[in-house]
Parts: structure tokens; C-alpha cells; sequence
């Protein structure tokens, strides 16, 4: 069944229940107060009527004392109290059902022969002495009446709201599925044109409805977005591979047709080629290198960072004929994967290395927050190019890259190691005067209070 159709039918149904409901409440009280009412009326009536019956003492026959206070539609049954014998019955000719002559409380009202009564019991001294029971009864049947049309009003009122309950609620329906149909509608246009199109969303509401279009449309962007840059990246990283693909075929075909007879031209080519080919073993390593980085499971740790630091540095000197310095407060506590943080150092020690000649200093402190800065000397980056250097395959200057073996992977890869580790990368560059890189750590890490800890 479709949503629309359950929301028409359960909400009819609902409101069909709540109204059936209350006319039945309002029926039942209703007819209980009418009933009772009527009761505490004949109470009155027989209050009077056995006052006047004691206070006679006239000749008057205690039948015919009575007889002056039968009720309209009533009787009056005088019983023996003694030898429950009745005596006299003094019936309104319009009464035509028996009423029993034992009732269970001494007032009340009880169905007789589907006629509904209102009864009341009292004794009274006869002229002779004797206890007589006197029961007096009226019949209800212009309350019963009334409580039939009551009856008639309250089915019609209930069954003629139903008719603006179905319309409307059908209209809720429509008009809460709506928006429901459109995201589905949507969906199915994407799914089978492969578009990334959007859910027109009206007006500036924000009820639920209008928040799932936006979220929707949100995501759609975002899944644009990445589709794109995924586009971008196959497109570059397929260009970048062109490249050494090409040399290495020319040198091939070079070979096939001159190399047995030039060793020299031999030798050239074999080297290209095997610079080649170690130029794309790097790209690949560095592209499944970005793609395993979204599967990385983090693994933090509280460390200090000045052994890392120490560590790091003693492998970039033992690897590069260069001078690595590192300068850092102890200790310096911070929570996070060491590995990544690690490799993130490597990255940016690199690039240090790549694009300067002198020595490269590290240093690591607090400033409100802890901070490891990469500083060297070097070319530097121009100012237009530093918004641009966390942009995949991004290089200032492509030429030079390849003579130093990067692809413009390195920056992009620090940044995505960066952000999983809740870090922030700041770069300050000066042409011709080196550029340094501040690694800064989160400020909501409370080193005080872990240094502390330590301490205890
Ligand atoms: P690559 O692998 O080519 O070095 P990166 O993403 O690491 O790529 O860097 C992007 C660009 O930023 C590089 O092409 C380089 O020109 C520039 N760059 C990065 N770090 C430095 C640095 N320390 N000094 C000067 N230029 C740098």
C-alpha cells in the first residue's frame, strides 16, 4: 500500500475511533445524570407524599390519601411489611407493564419489560399499626425518548464529520508525499542518466520535508564534487604516467632500429628507461599510497613527541648528505598515531630537502597549542602558488619537480595525514629565502592537565 494511501486510511480511521469514542462517553453520562435526575425527583415526590400520609388524621382511607400522589405514568404498591403480603396496587391506567413487587435498593431506576423505570421504597405506619411498604414507580419513557434522539444526534454528527476527516486527511496524504515522490523521482533520473541533479526546495521552511531536500541536495553536491575530483585524479595521474610511457616506447623503438649497432645509443636509452620506470614505480606507490590512506585505522596514543622527533631526524641524516637540526621543549605531550605523524614528517622533511640546499632546522614547542615547525632555505614558494601547493598533482614549477622527482602528491597526501590526525598545516614562504611549514596540534588536548598526570 502506498504511503500516501496509509496515511488517508489511518488517520480516517483514527479520527473515526476518537469521535465514536467520545459520543459514546457523552451518551453514557448523559443518559446516567438524565436517569438520576429523574430519581432524586420521585425521592422529593415520596418525601412529600409520606409527610402528608403521617401528618393525616382526617377519615380519609390511607388508599385514597395515596391515590392523590400516583405520579403521572406511575403506580403505587402497598406491601405488608410483616407478612410481605401485598395489599393494594394503585396503577396510572397508562402503565401497562407488572412491576415486581420486591426491588433490590430502596431507590434507583431498572428496565420492565424494556420499559425503563424510576423506583423509590418507603415505609409508613398504617391507621392500624402495621409496617406497610410503600414502593412508588414512574416510568421513564420521555427521558428514554429524548436519550433516542440524543442517540440519532450524536451517530449523525459523527458520521457526517467523517466526510471532512476523509477529504482532509486524503490531502495530508497527498501533501506529505509529495516532496517523498520528488526525492524518488529524483533518485530514479540519477540512477538511470547518471546526472547529479538537485530537488527544487521551496521557500525558506524549515519543517522536515524541506530539511530532507536540502540534505539531499547537500549530499548530491558532495557526491558531485567527489565524483569530479576522482574524474580530476584519474585524468592526471593517467597524464602523468603518459609521460615516461612515451620515453621509455621511443627508446624502445630507437633500440629495435639502431641499438644493435650504436652501444652508446644502447647505454642512453637503458638508463631513460630505467629512470622511467623508477619514476612510475614511484607514482604508483604514491597513488596505492593514497588510496589505502582512506582505510587507515587510527591508532592514538598519548607520546611525547621529542624522542619522535629524535628518531626522524637521526634517519633523515643517516639517508641525505644533509644537515638536519632539531631543536624541541621536553617534554611534549600530545595524543596521537605516531606512524602517521611520522610519515607526515617525512613528507614535509622531504620536500625541505627537495627544494633547498642548505640545512633544515625542526623545532618543536608550545604556543598555546603544542607546534612542530619544517624550516629551510630554500627556493621558496611564490605567493600566487601557496594556496595552491595541498592541491593534488599541484607543482609550482613542473619542470624543476622533475628533475627532483616529485608529482605534486606530497602536499595533498600531508593534508589528508593532517586532517586525520585533528592537525593544522600553516606554510609561510619567501621567494628565494626558504619556507616554513607549522605543524600545529589541536588545542583541545589538555597537555597541562596529562603532564600532571605524569607527574603523580
Ligand atoms: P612534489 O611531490 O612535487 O614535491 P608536493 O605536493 O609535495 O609535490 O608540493 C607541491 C609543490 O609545492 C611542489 O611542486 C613545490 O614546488 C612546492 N613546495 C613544496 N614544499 C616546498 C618547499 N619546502 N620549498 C619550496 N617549494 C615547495
Amino acid at each position: 500500500m502506498k504511503l500516501k494511501h496509509k496515511i488517508h486510511l489511518s488517520s480516517t480511521l483514527l479520527m473515526f475511533f476518537v469521535l465514536l469514542i467520545l459520543a459514546v462517553v457523552i451518551y453514557y453520562s448523559f443518559s446516567n445524570l438524565a436517569y438520576e435526575t429523574e430519581v432524586e425527583r420521585l425521592e422529593a415526590e415520596v418525601g412529600v407524599m409520606v409527610a402528608t400520609f403521617n401528618a393525616n388524621s382526617s377519615e380519609e382511607t390511607p388508599d385514597n390519601i395515596l391515590r392523590a400522589y400516583v405520579p403521572v405514568d406511575g403506580l403505587i404498591k402497598e406491601k405488608n411489611r410483616s407478612s410481605g403480603l401485598l395489599n393494594t396496587i394503585i396503577q396510572d391506567p397508562s402503565v401497562s407493564v407488572e412491576f415486581p413487587n420486591d426491588v433490590a435498593d430502596t431507590s434507583g431506576h431498572m428496565a420492565v419489560e424494556g420499559e425503563q423505570f424510576a423506583y423509590v421504597t418507603a415505609p409508613v405506619i398504617w391507621p392500624g399499626g402495621e409496617v406497610v411498604e410503600l414502593i412508588v414507580a414512574q416510568s421513564l419513557r420521555e427521558v428514554t425518548a429524548n436519550l433516542a434522539t440524543l442517540r440519532l444526534v450524536l451517530i449523525s454528527v459523527t458520521l457526517l464529520s467523517m466526510i471532512p476527516i476523509f477529504l482532509s486527511s486524503a490531502l495530508l496524504g497527498r501533501v506529505l508525499t509529495r516532496p517523498i515522490e520528488g526525492l524518488t523521482g529524483t533518485m530514479r533520473r540519477i540512477q538511470r542518466d547518471g546526472s547529479f541533479e538537485k530537488l527544487p526546495v521551496a521557500g525558506e521552511s524549515r519543517d522536515e520535508l524541506s530539511q530532507m531536500g536540502v540534505t539531499f541536495n547537500e549530499m548530491i553536491g558532495l557526491l558531485e564534487e567527489n565524483y569530479r575530483k576522482q574524474e580530476e585524479f584519474v585524468s592526471n595521474a593517467s597524464h602523468e604516467l603518459k609521460t615516461p610511457l612515451t620515453v621509455i616506447s621511443s627508446y624502445a623503438d630507437l633500440l629495435q632500429r639502431r641499438g644493435a649497432q650504436d652501444p652508446a645509443l644502447q647505454d642512453e636509452a637503458l638508463t631513460a628507461i630505467r629512470a622511467e620506470t623508477e619514476r612510475m614505480r614511484q607514482l604508483i606507490e604514491q597513488l596505492l599510497h593514497i588510496a589505502r590512506r582512506s582505510q587507515a585505522q587510527m591508532d592514538w596514543q598519548k607520546t611525547d613527541l621529542e624522542p619522535v622527533l629524535r628518531q626522524v631526524m637521526t634517519a633523515m641524516n643517516a639517508s641525505y648528505d644533509r644537515e638536519f637540526r632539531l631543536q624541541s621543549e621536553q617534554p611534549l605531550i600530545v595524543e596521537t598515531d605516531v606512524q602517521q605523524l611520522k610519515q607526515l614528517l617525512y613528507i614535509l622533511l622531504d620536500n625541505a630537502r627537495k627544494y633547498s640546499e642548505d640545512s633544515i632546522d625542526l623545532e618543536a614547542g608550545t604556543d598555546g597549542a603544542v607546534y612542530i615547525k619544517i624550516r629551510d632555505y630554500g627556493v621558496g614558494i611564490p605567493k600566487e602558488s601557496l594556496p595552491h601547493v595541498f592541491e593534488r598533482f599541484y607543482r609550482v614549477d613542473k619542470a624543476r619537480s622533475r628533475e627532483t622527482g616529485g608529482f605534486g602528491l606530497g602536499l595533498s597526501l600531508a593534508k589528508e595525514l593532517a586532517d586525520s590526525l585533528h592537525l593544522r598545516l600553516e606554510i609561510d614562504s619567501i621567494e628565494q629565502l626558504g619556507t616554513t611549514v607549522t605543524i600545529v596540534f589541536s588545542e583541545n588536548f589538555n597537555v597541562g592537565e596529562l603532564q600532571s598526570g605524569q607527574e603523580g
